[in-house]
């Protein structure tokens, strides 16, 4: 096969794909099924690349779930733009390093574009600003490092010293697993899965022993829960954190998107006042992964925390080479341009698409909150929070919510999955993919009769 021909046959499949809004709800087969159906594919001399697209096209991806189907709505899905994807092909092309200006400034310019709207959206001075990481986690460890070395810079005292968080049971597992890359340990604020407010954060400081306070370093709240869509009292807990003197950190990974809408944008006040904010745009603005980001209020806490020094690393000399380098403010030093596709997408849609494309999963979640309340068999048990609506088919044990989710999942019908709420089972609904109609949620309910 040659360029010419593998090229077309990629961009046709690529064409066919993001034209197909309900793509073949795939679902996984057992690792050793799937290499007796493809066999080895790695060989010395290769099984050439019109076989392994097959296999691909014919077997592979069909064990996976494309998470941009509108039927899923299950963990936090996506639904990436197709002109998003399609620069995410050119951004592969280019060949840019993104970790230096010098190597990467045009597309690192792209880049900034894109974040300059993000921190607009977030109300933090102008001086303010952020950098794409691989995601939520990085974007979080980031900024748990930054707010480490900050306070370790602050008192000769705290460099032996292991630091502390204090963050609440709605906070996402990715908060626990990067305090334990960072050795530090948590405080979990146990508020029964409801949002915790200043008030609750100054009494859990009050209880820390007094060694323990010392140790404090960072708050972390979160702008919209992946489970359940719950945003904190973020401008009382930033109060807080301004009289203890603690970095407030607010994670909004999935939340993050609806900083732009309109509706819901009074939930997230305060947020303003946070030292650093976690925002994924592969959850909630329509980017293909892996996409997230990390704002910070001061850009030097990052860069103290992250800029690498190298021999190799310093040859910037003349003034084209000099601007913004990503790599001081995140953890990885060669990265993708990966904020490009969201670049071009914004630039391509205008802001306000997406403020209407945001607004209509916030929308859905409530069309369904109305429809499970006009129904018999099904209960909400919480009502909608940005996109994720709650609920309960009364009776269900806990097998028949998972035997629904299989039936439906391997019929190709739809991905719904359980979730615990206040230690019961029960259903959840997160909309993303504005494509979702009210149609799907109807036979979606009716699959639980
Ligand atoms: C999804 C999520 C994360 C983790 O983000 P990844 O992109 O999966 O690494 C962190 N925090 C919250 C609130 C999330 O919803």
């Amino acid at each position: 096969m040659d360029l010419v021909e593998m090229t077309l046959d990629v961009m046709k499949y690529t064409i066919d794909r993001i034209s197909n809004i309900t793509p073949e709800l795939g679902a996984p087969k057992k690792e050793e099924e799937l290499l007796r159906i493809v066999g080895e594919t790695i060989t010395p001399n290769g099984i050439g690349g019109e076989n392994a697209f097959k296999l691909f096209k014919d077997v592979l991806v069909k064990a996976c779930v494309p998470i941009d189907h509108p039927r899923h709505l299950a963990f936090v899905p996506a639904a990436p733009t197709r002109a998003a994807i399609m620069f995410d092909l050119v951004t592969s092309a280019s060949s840019i390093h993104g970790a230096y200006w010098m190597e990467g400034a045009g597309g690192i310019f792209c880049e900034n574009q894109a974040m300059k709207w993000l921190v607009s959206l977030t109300g933090l001075p102008e001086t303010a600003f952020g950098v794409f990481t691989s995601g939520g986690t990085a974007a979080n460890l980031s900024a748990m490092v930054a707010a480490r070395e900050e306070w370790r810079r602050r008192s000769s005292d705290n460099v032996s010293v292991r630091g502390l968080l204090l963050t609440s049971d709605g906070a996402h597992s990715s908060v626990q697993a990067m305090a334990k890359v960072i050795d530090a340990d948590v405080v979990m604020i146990d508020n029964h899965d409801e949002r915790i407010t200043g008030a609750e954060l100054r009494r859990a400081i009050e209880e820390l022993e007094e060694k323990d306070r010392k140790r404090l370093f960072a708050v972390v709240a979160t702008g919209g829960t992946t489970n359940a869509g719950i945003i904190d009292e973020l401008d009382s807990i930033a109060s807080v954190c301004e009289q203890e003197n603690v970095w407030f950190h607010v994670d909004c990974a999935y939340g993050g998107g609806a900083l732009a809408a309109n509706s819901v944008r009074n939930l997230f006040n305060g947020i303003e006042k946070a030292d650093s904010i976690t925002i994924d745009p592969h959850k909630w603005l329509f980017s293909p992964y892996d996409c997230g980001a990390v704002i910070y209020k001061d850009l030097k806490h990052a860069k103290n925390a992250h800029s690498q020094k190298g021999a190799y690393l310093e040859i910037f000399k003349d003034e084209g080479a000099q601007g913004f380098n990503p790599a001081d403010y995140q953890i990885q030093l060669t990265r993708r341009v990966r904020g490009m596709p969201l670049w071009f997408s914004l630039a391509m849609h205008g802001t306000d698409k997406y403020k209407q494309a945001i607004e209509r999963g916030i929308e859905l979640a409530k069309i369904a909150e109305n429809k499970i309340n006009e129904s018999e068999h099904v209960e909400v048990v919480r009502p909608s929070s940005l996109s994720v609506v709650l609920f309960r088919r009364k009776d269900w044990t806990p097998d028949q919510y998972k035997d629904w989710t299989y039936k439906n999942h391997n019929s190709g019908f739809a991905l719904v999955t359980p979730t615990t709420w206040k230690k019961e089972t029960v259903a959840r609904f997160c909309f993303i993919n504005p494509d979702t109609t009210e149609d799907d949620i109807d036979k979606i309910l009716a699959s639980m009769k």
